[in-house]
C-alpha cells in the first residue's frame, strides 16, 4: 500500500474530556480504496476519533479534509451526503423497527429530505421508489432479505453487523468506517463479515475499521494504525506493524 491517494488527510486533532486527552492525532492518511485497520488497547480513542472526523463530535484543535475537501464543523448529515459514514450500533429504537425500515432511514441525509423533492410528491414518490429498490438489493447481497419485515432487535448478533453495515452502504459511500464491525459475532458469521468488508473494497469503496482481533486485522488489512493514550504510535503493512516494539508494549503494558 504505497501512500499516494489519501481520501482522508488529518492535521493536529486534539478532543479532551476534562483534563484527559482522547485523541491527539499529529498527522493521518487514509489511502482510497484500500483496507485500513485501527487498533489499540481499549480507551485509546478509536471511536472519539471516528466521531470526530464523521461531525458526531468536535475538537479542540485540528483540521482535516475528504477528498481535498475541509469538512470540519460539518453536521453528521452534511458528512454522510459528502461521502463518508461510520456505523453505529443497532440502539434500543432502532430494534423495535422492522429491517426494512432501518434501511430506509440509512438513506436519510442523502438528498432524500430536499426542500424541493418533499414539495413534488410524483419526485417524492419516485426517490422512495429507489431507496426500496436499493433496499432490497443491499438486503439480498447481505442475505436479509428474508428478514425484511421481522423487527431488527429479533436478528442474531451476526446479522445485526451484517444490518450496521448493510445500512450504511444506503448512502453510497466513498469510505466506510466500521467500529469493531466483528464484536460479539460468532464464528461463523465472522467469516462472512470479513468477505463482505474485502468486496466493499473491490467495489472501490475505502473500509477503515476498528478491530481487536489481530488475526481478522491480519488476514483483510492493507495497512495498520495503533493508537494508544489518543497518539498514532505506529503505522505499516499488517506483517510488519506488530513486531514493532512500542506496539507490543502498549499492547501488554494495557
Ligand atoms: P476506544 O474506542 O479506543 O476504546 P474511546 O474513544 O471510546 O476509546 O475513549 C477514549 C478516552 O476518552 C477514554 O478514556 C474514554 O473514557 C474517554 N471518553 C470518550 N468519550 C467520552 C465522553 N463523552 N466523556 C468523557 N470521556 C470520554
Ligand atoms: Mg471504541
Amino acid at each position: 500500500a504505497a501512500k499516494v491517494d489519501p481520501i482522508i488527510v488529518a492535521h493536529g486533532i486534539h478532543r479532551t474530556f476534562g483534563g484527559l486527552t482522547a485523541v491527539d492525532v499529529e498527522h493521518l492518511e487514509v489511502q482510497r480504496n484500500a483496507i485500513t485497520a485501527l487498533i489499540g488497547p481499549n480507551g485509546a480513542g478509536k471511536s472519539t476519533f471516528f466521531n470526530l472526523l464523521t461531525g458526531f463530535d468536535k475538537p479542540q484543535k485540528g483540521e482535516w479534509s475528504f477528498n481535498g475537501e475541509s469538512l470540519q464543523s460539518h453536521s453528521p448529515a452534511k458528512v454522510a451526503r459528502a461521502g463518508m459514514v461510520r456505523t453505529f450500533q443497532l440502539t434500543k429504537a432502532l430494534s423495535r423497527m422492522t429491517v426494512i425500515e432501518n434501511m430506509r432511514l440509512g438513506a436519510a441525509g442523502q438528498g432524500g429530505e430536499a426542500f424541493f423533492t418533499a414539495l413534488v410528491p410524483p419526485l417524492w414518490r419516485a426517490k422512495e421508489a429507489l431507496i426500496t429498490i436499493k433496499a432490497e438489493e443491499l438486503l439480498t447481497r447481505f442475505q436479509l432479505i428474508d428478514k425484511q419485515n421481522d423487527f431488527a432487535g429479533e436478528l442474531s448478533g451476526g446479522q445485526r453487523k451484517l444490518l450496521e453495515m448493510a445500512r450504511a452502504l444506503m448512502s453510497d459511500p466513498e469510505i466506510v468506517m466500521l467500529d469493531e464491525p466483528m464484536a460479539g459475532v460468532n464464528p461463523a458469521l465472522t467469516e462472512s463479515l470479513l468477505e463482505h468488508i474485502v468486496e466493499l473494497r473491490n467495489q472501490d469503496v475505502t473500509v477503515l475499521f476498528v478491530e481487536h482481533d489481530m488475526h481478522m486485522v491480519r488476514r483483510i488489512s492493507d495497512w495498520v494504525v495503533v493508537m494508544a493514550e489518543g497518539k498514532i504510535i505506529a503505522e505499516g503493512p499488517p506483517e510488519t506493524v506488530m513486531q514493532n516494539t512500542a506496539v507490543q508494549d502498549a499492547y501488554l503494558g494495557a
